[in-house]
């Protein structure tokens, strides 16, 4: 496997379609066998291998061209164990549940691994999470239903967090932010100074620091050749001091069909504040402004 590091970034953002195709950006993560999705347009071009990687989708609207790709993806996961995470406004769990119930499942009992189809659907001040699993032929567990105040963050994990905003399109649309919360990268010249391998294992040292294990939790140093490099262990804080750069993390914006008006403008640049990368579908030049307000874009 190839190895690069320093300063490389972690998220690996990349617009599936052009400009007239159903937007999708697919984000990877390096190293990690993961990547989500904004926007759930034509995902045609993406292999079995990229789409099984997707672990969370983060749907602005259900207008078809966004939300096409669902029976794609879902057709990908079928007989996998795997709890796929659909994210989406108001209406979104109903509109999930209505495509799932489009098939017949009288054989998704022989799946006898579990696919959970879990919907989150978005309000200003709470989401609503169900949970829909392959055994019960993707029937809503009214068991599973939850409910949760809602303040930004749709999803955090220690080391990112997704946050949504509301948009107007006419019907509530979101844009949507990946924040990485800080970027470690790994000194090149501190594993020369230290006589250390690159490997693995440098995936669990940034692990630990992340979950902020104390100074003296143990990191295994390893390899695949033990003959070569001996397993070792260090004490956290020891690596941490001469390896570890911390740098500010990434930042990536994805904004489409919105009407731009006073309300959304402020909303806009609240989300996309320090974005390293903002995605946003213009679909009409500044002289049909006007239009473009028409058709609430
Ligand atoms: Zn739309």
């Amino acid at each position: 496997m190839a190895y690069t590091f320093s300063m490389n970034p972690r998220f690996h953002p990349h617009l599936v379609n052009g400009p007239q195709g159903d937007p999708v950006v697919y984000i990877e993560f390096k190293f990690e066998r993961r990547a989500i999705l904004f926007d759930l347009g034509d995902l045609g071009p993406l292999s079995a291998r990229k789409l099984l990687k997707v672990s969370h989708v983060f749907v602005s609207h259900t207008h078809m061209d966004h939300f096409i790709g669902f029976d794609t993806l879902l057709r990908v996961f079928l007989g996998r164990e795997k709890e796929l995470f659909f994210y989406g406004p108001p209406g979104f769990m109903r509109q999930v549940e209505a495509k799932l119930q489009g098939y017949s499942w009288n054989l998704a009992e022989n799946y006898r691994r579990g696919l959970e189809i879990r919907a989150v659907e978005v309000h200003p001040d709470h989401v609503r999470e169900a949970r829909f699993p392959i055994q019960r032929a993707f029937r809503r567990l009214a068991e599973g239903e939850t409910r949760r105040p809602f303040h930004g963050r749709l999803l955090e994990e220690g080391s990112f967090a997704v946050r949504a905003a509301f948009l107007d399109h006419k019907i509530p649309c979101l844009g949507f932010s990946l924040e990485e919360v800080r970027h470690l990268n790994i000194l090149r010249t501190g594993l020369e100074e230290l006589g250390l391998p690159k490997g693995l294992w440098l995936k669990a040292l940034k692990e630990a620091v992340w979950r902020e294990e104390d100074d003296d939790f143990p990191v295994r140093v390893w390899t695949r050749d033990p003959a070569r490099f001996p397993e070792r262990t260090f004490p956290l804080g020891f690596l941490k001091e001469r390896l570890v750069k911390t740098t500010a993390g990434q930042k990536i914006t994805f904004v489409v069909d919105t009407i731009l008006n006073e309300s959304t403008e402020k909303t806009l640049l609240e989300l996309a504040r320090g974005a390293d990368l903002f995605y946003i579908e213009a679909a009409f030049l500044d002289a049909h402004r006007e239009r473009a307000r028409e058709k609430y874009h």
